[in-house]
């Protein structure tokens, strides 16, 4: 598991979701189960959990102490437009739990899920999709390239 400590919660990138179950040391994990996850044939478009925000197991008063996760099974990423919106999907859930559920602050909690997401894109830390066919170029290699052009 890879562990990314964000300053309101842990990102958890796994291999897989047994990794889940794995890093907290428990056997069910909000509703799910360990034996159902292990008997499940992970494939890349088709896993037991995509991924998950929640609480830790061991914040049993819901205290934010650990902090709430957020679980993606990488095994799930395919370099698709899928992968942005499974983690924002991941990241609003996150974002509802660190505002409370407080639907007043609907703009602050899906600003919150969306300047994270561009964070940890930004940052690599979620390998970005690259749309097929489109090549992105710096500034200066764009300017570099029409001097070439206009030899
Ligand atoms: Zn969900």
């Amino acid at each position: 598991m890879k562990v990314i400590n964000r300053p309101q919660y842990q990102l958890l990138l796994g291999k897989d979701s047994m990794e889940l179950f794995e890093y907290f040391d428990v056997d069910t994990l909000h509703g799910l189960n360990v034996v159902e996850c292990a008997l499940y044939p992970e494939m890349k478009h088709d896993v037991y959990i995509a991924g998950m925000s929640n609480y830790s197991p061991y914040d049993v008063l819901h205290m934010k102490k650990p902090k709430p996760f957020t679980f993606i099974n990488t095994m799930r990423l395919n370099n698709s437009f899928e992968d942005i919106t499974l983690l924002m999907h991941e990241l609003m859930h996150q974002a509802m739990l660190q505002y409370d559920w407080m639907i007043d602050y609907e703009e602050q909690i899906i600003s919150w899920a969306e300047a994270e997401a561009n964070y940890l894109l930004k940052h690599s830390i979620i390998p970005s999709y690259q749309q097929p066919g489109i090549i992105t170029m710096s500034v200066e290699d764009k300017r570099q390239l029409l001097l070439e052009l206009k030899k």
